[in-house]
């Protein structure tokens, strides 16, 4: 392909012809054409019916245990608590009868040491903090207080609060959990404390999203997660669910968590992997896992932009050649940056300078650098947003009758809600896979905190049950 029809948003002025080479030769790797996305949209379909079919293939296409939505018309307040990539929240959600919810929530940062060792133990600290500011920790003659579990790891559910844990993935590594119930290891860790809380439901914090969407909007199909990591879960018939063995809901239908994220591990067959792709890969906690999470969630697009804004400088083309210690060490580079930098349109691109300088201290970059680091953003993010379509087109098609009728999807994390037109780009990919009259019924909503308040309404259907 020749450069002139690469975007002229890629043309660096006053770059060196090997530079602007380089930055080509980039476009050209991050480029996913339709027709190439057609083809990950079918293999995609492929894994998920071969995950629907057994046990232990790459999609796990777990069976939830939620077979129910909510009407939007339920009202009261209910607890949740919330462990993503990142963030430990924990909520008390109020469902006011008319499809909305306000939330009182605490927000914890996990340090490493709850990364690596002391997790539910830290958690069990977080609830605690949590009911004593809020004055509302049970004495030994009230009732526990039921809290929904929003836990963003691949569990093999046993019931609505039972669930083994089948790997670890994003940043975390807690020796000793894998294999067993999550629940049960939290629920220890409460009891440590003398805690009185129950943990009613376990929920995904994909099946969370789609649950809180659901109770704003009952027609709401999928939920999606891309935060730390990527995921998504949505209503499928029990009847398309051949390894389900447990009871036909009444419903007909249960939420299944794809885990999409794996899409692709191992055999890295489709995905449009370039050589900065791969020596994340290498250098992850998870070599060849997670493939799909690993080109579109927050955790790991800084990563890929920092790897490619080496190879630039080790070839003498960004940066004069230079670095940092920052800039050296692994992780380094925040997905943030990629969405401070991709809206940076100031003459002398002020915000970019001051990632390149302040934050990454690499003094003295120039404008060609900072366009550059420009163009770096925008090909590492509009790709992840690009393939993002490719989950959500082969989920919508599976049950196409759904599509006659407004479909909504909910979606939450970082990634969605900060990195620019991320929502725009992946719909309107989303548009040229699916027949406009179809398309026109979907929205996607931003379900803020979903994660968190889906799980608290889990707990309450749990409840009810
Ligand atoms: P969690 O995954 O814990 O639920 P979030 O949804 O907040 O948390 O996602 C956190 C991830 O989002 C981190 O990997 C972080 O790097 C990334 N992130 C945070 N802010 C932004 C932003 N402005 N643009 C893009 N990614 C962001
Ligand atoms: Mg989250």
């Amino acid at each position: 392909m020749s450069s002139e029809s690469l975007d002229p948003r890629y043309t660096i002025k006053g770059a060196t012809a090997e530079q602007q080479q380089a930055v080509d030769m980039l476009a050209r790797q991050f480029l996913l054409t339709d027709e190439r996305l057609a083809g990950i949209i079918k293999e995609f379909r492929r894994r998920m019916e071969e995950g629907l079919a057994a046990d232990g293939k790459m999609m796990k296409m777990i069976p939830s245990f939620v077979t129910r939505r909510p009407t939007g018309t339920e009202t009261g307040s209910y607890y949740a608590i919330d462990l993503g990539g990142t963030n430990l929240r924990v909520l008390k959600v109020t469902l006011d009868g008319k499809g909305g919810a306000t939330s009182m929530h605490q927000k914890f940062t996990l340090p490493e040491e709850a990364k690596s060792r002391t997790l539910f133990d830290f958690i069990a600290q977080c609830v605690e903090t949590f009911l004593d500011d809020h004055n509302i920790r049970p004495t030994g003659h009230q009732p526990p207080i039921n809290m929904g579990f929003t836990f963003s790891y691949p569990v093999q559910q046993t019931s609505i609060n039972s669930g083994t844990l089948v790997q670890w993935t994003k940043g975390l590594n807690v020796p000793g959990c894998v294999g067993r119930d999550v629940v049960r290891l939290l629920q220890d860790a409460l009891l440590r404390l003398g805690l009185r809380v129950k943990v009613a439901a376990l929920v995904n914090d994909t099946v969370g999203t789609l649950l809180s969407a659901a109770y704003a909007d009952p027609s709401s199909q999928m939920g999606i997660i891309f935060g730390t990591g990527t995921n998504s879960a949505y209503y499928e018939s029990a009847s398309n669910i051949a390894k389900w063995k447990g009871p036909n809901p009444k419903s007909g239908e249960i939420v299944l968590n794809i885990e999409w994220g794996a899409f692709d591990s191992d055999e890295f067959s489709v995905l449009p992997f370039t050589p900065h792709d791969i020596k994340l890969d290498r250098k992850s906690i998870n070599p060849r896992k997670q493939a799909y999470e690993k080109m579109i969630s927050g955790m790991y697009l800084g990563e890929i932009a920092r790897n490619i804004v080496l190879w630039l400088a080790d070839q003498r083309l960004l940066l004069d050649g230079r670095s940092s210690e920052i800039l050296n060490d692994m992780w380094s580079v925040d997905t943030s940056y990629l969405s401070s930098a991709a809206v940076d349109n100031s003459p002398d691109l002020s915000e970019i300078q001051q990632i390149i300088e302040k934050t990454l201290n690499v003094p003295n970059s120039t404008l060609v650098d900072r366009q550059i680091f420009k163009v770096i953003s925008l090909l590492v993010g509009e790709r992840a947003a690009r393939l993002s379509s490719v989950g959500v087109v082969a989920t919508l098609t599976k049950r196409p009758d759904l599509l006659n009728n407004h479909i909504n999807i909910g979606i939450d994390g970082s990634m969605y809600e900060h990195y620019p037109d991320f929502e725009r780009i992946m719909s309107e990919t989303v548009s040229h896979f699916i027949p406009e009259e179809q398309f026109k019924n979907i929205t996607f909503n931003c379900a803020k905190d979903g994660s968190g308040v889906g799980a608290a309404i889990v707990a309450m259907l749990a409840e009810q049950n």
